[in-house]
């Protein structure tokens, strides 16, 4: 009976601390990181600059958060210069629902010197390369949640969310758009990756150097389109 006991208490120990993950709730915010801004125009081609598309895509995913009662902010609301670690204070220091997590998207645009280079592609952080998230700048909200797991925990529980988030941008975006090519999810070593204390991607819409891509990009359909994906996989994690 005693040793019946001490094995419930042990299952009910750690079925608490299965469902005290912090990444256990639903997304209560998202922090959309339009890429460069002021005088960072980022890459220029066709007659368009990455720094208005990606403004404009962030603006359209706003929108459709909000339409969907998805809390979203912004790192920048229009076209102001903001430095890599200025975006990632911005959302580490985000106020957010507890009983919920904040997630990372920063939207980019590709270019390459092949005008025929095409293609959709999410980054995540890679592994070996985290700052601790719980550090004296952790903002109190982050700290709250964060504050009974060690920093290795949390950077396997961010990693799954992040990985398993960029793999629902890429098929959301493949349903949306099946004659896009899919590039798929890569992992590399971006600032914004590895300083936000969050599930954080990185998503590269498309080439500004293919005239077709940048067409498309340019368009308010696509752009709509592409923020009810990016939406989609955010209410599927
Ligand atoms: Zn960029």
């Amino acid at each position: 009976m005693k040793r019946l006991l001490v094995f419930l208490c042990i299952l009910v120990a750690s079925l608490s601390t299965l469902a005290a993950n912090p990444y256990s709730g639903d997304v209560s915010l998202v922090v959309i990181d339009a890429g460069h801004g002021g005088s960072d125009p980022g890459a220029m081609a066709n007659s368009l600059v990455e720094k208005d598309l990606t403004l404009s895509i962030s603006l359209a995913l706003e929108q459709e958060l909000e339409k969907r009662g998805i809390d979203a902010m912004l790192t920048r609301e229009d076209d102001t210069f903001l430095e890599l670690q200025e975006r990632c204070d911005i959302a580490n220091g985000a106020d957010f629902d507890v009983s919920g997590y904040p997630v990372f998207i920063s939207i980019h645009i590709n270019s390459a010197s092949s005008p025929s280079a095409s293609g959709f592609e999410v980054y995540t952080r890679k592994a070996d390369r985290r700052i601790a998230m719980l550090s004296e700048a952790t903002s109190d909200r982050l700290a709250l949640k964060y504050s009974s797991y060690t920093n290795t925990q949390l950077n396997s529980y961010e990693m799954k969310v992040s990985a398993q988030l960029a793999e629902n941008i890429c098929s959301a975006f493949a349903s949306a758009f099946p004659d896009v090519n899919m590039r798929g999810v890569k992992s590399e070593e971006f600032w914004v990756l590895n300083a936000t204390w969050m599930p954080s991607v990185l998503v590269e819409v498309g080439f500004i150097s293919n005239a077709g891509e940048a067409r498309r990009m340019a368009d308010d359909g696509f752009q709509r389109t592409l923020a009810s994906a990016i939406a989609d996989a955010l209410e599927d994690l």
